[in-house]
């Protein structure tokens, strides 16, 4: 039998944590994936290193000001990939004629621009970047279904529901005979910390998850349980689910990474070492299984997997993310801006950890509820939530 030809991937946001396990993935499985272009916000010298090992046609630099010095490190490495630059540089890898899957791994609102151009464009895209999808939900799955995009999810979450739903979920849930959907969340790491001690909690601590290895801002965001939040709107979107069908349990271990509950009193789970690579092969993959490096699960050896109700008083930000999927329109785009402020804040030193819930549930607040129909909706209200975080934090420092 003849080999398919390999499929063509871009990877925006290459030199992050997922981007990196991604490439891992590929690796590992020559002659299936032909890396077609890579990108970075202003690590020139991963890139390069990672363009040279991969053989990448394309380099992308987001901050256009470092054009020249990832020119000069390409020609070290021996890479020879074109290099692009800014906004119209990720656009123009995202929608490649002949680049049949699109990583969208870029942190934050920054990643939706390119991600919707890659939807626009009927690509396979696999979907890390949850902030694209909750602070413009209805238009990026709308331009898919217009495109003709396949949008495979990345979040361990999100990963392990669509592997226990049936193929025709997207008639309808209830007509799929769907209850309800569980996400489990691991509590991050002071899930019995004392509440007390959580105001003086360091940026250090914050990023040190029990289970995962992440980016800096996702790993806040899971200490304060907003990643849950966030994972809660990315689902509802995914799998258009109502927000009295989706619940969040607390699962510590993080081997269970979520579960579908079925009218008969079916639970379907799905589990695994907590390691992306699997999430990431899967949805490399699909519907095929690829190897992916990732330590078997040996559940012989556990004593425990527990589960109990998050919360809601210790971890506000999860009570504003359901608030804001409940109210909907530009409710999400309100939170999201002002935790990417209030999480970069608190990883520069200028506000406390328990200052990010405060600020961002004052900023929503202080917004009133608008329709969001297109782009500029999105641009607008996330610019305004950033503009009144930013004020309101002058007001706690
Ligand atoms: P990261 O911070 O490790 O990497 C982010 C990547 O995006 C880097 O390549 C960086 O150069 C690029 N980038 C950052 N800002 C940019 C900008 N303004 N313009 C262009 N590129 C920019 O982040 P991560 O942990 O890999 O997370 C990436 C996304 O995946 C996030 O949306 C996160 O919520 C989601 N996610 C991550 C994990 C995980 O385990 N890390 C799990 C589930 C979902
Ligand atoms: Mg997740």
């Amino acid at each position: 039998m003849v080999n398919p030809a390999p499929q063509a991937i871009t990877i925006l946001g290459s030199t992050g944590s997922i981007g990196e396990s991604t490439l891992d993935v590929i690796g590992r499985n020559p002659g299936r994936y032909r890396v077609a272009a890579l990108t970075a916000n202003r690590n020139v010298d991963r890139l390069a290193a990672q363009c040279a090992q991969f053989g990448a046609g394309f380099a992308v630099i987001a901050d256009t000001a470092l054009a020249g010095k990832l020119s000069r490190a390409l020609v070290e490495t021996g890479s020879k990939a074109r290099v692009l630059t800014g906004a119209e540089g990720l656009a123009e890898v995202a929608t490649l004629p002949d680049v049949d899957i699109v990583m969208a791994a870029i942190v934050g609102a920054a990643g939706l621009a390119p991600t919707l151009r890659a939807a626009q464009a009927g690509k396979k895209i696999l979907l890390a970047n949850k902030e694209a999808l909750v602070i413009a939900g209805h238009i990026f799955m709308q331009a898919a279904r217009n495109g003709g995009a396949c949008i495979l999810p990345v979040d361990s979450e999100h990963s392990a529901i669509f592997q226990a739903l049936p193929a025709d979920f997207g008639k309808g849930l209830e007509s799929v005979g769907v209850d309800r959907i569980i996400l489990t969340a691991s509590g991050g790491p002071f899930l019995d910390f004392p509440a007390t001690e959580l105001r003086d909690i360091t940026p250090s601590q914050a990023c040190k998850h029990p289970n995962w290895a992440m980016g800096r801002k996702i790993s806040v965001d899971s200490a304060t349980l907003m990643n849950k939040g966030l994972e809660l709107i990315e689902a509802h979107w995914l799998f258009n689910a109502a927000p009295s069908q989706l619940e969040v349990l607390i699962h510590p271990q993080s081997i269970v990474h979520s579960m579908v509950a079925y009218r008969d009193g079916s639970v379907l789970a799905q589990l695994g070492t907590p390691d992306m690579r699997t999430p990431i092969a899967y949805a490399l993959s699909w519907p095929e299984r690829i190897d992916a490096g990732v330590e078997r699960l040996h559940l012989a050896g556990m004593s425990d997997l527990s589960f109990r109700e998050p919360d809601l008083q210790r971890f506000p930000c999860l009570g504003l993310a359901f608030d804001a999927l409940r109210e909907g329109a530009s409710a999400p785009v309100t939170l999201n801006g002002a935790n990417e402020i209030a999480v970069a804040a608190f990883l520069e030193k200028q506000i406390r950890f328990d200052q990010i819930s405060r600020l961002v549930g004052e900023v929503m607040q202080a917004t009133e509820k608008r329709a969001i129909n297109c782009l500029e909706d999105v641009v607008e209200c996330d610019a305004m939530a950033r503009h009144k975080a930013t004020q309101t934090m002058r007001t706690m420092i």
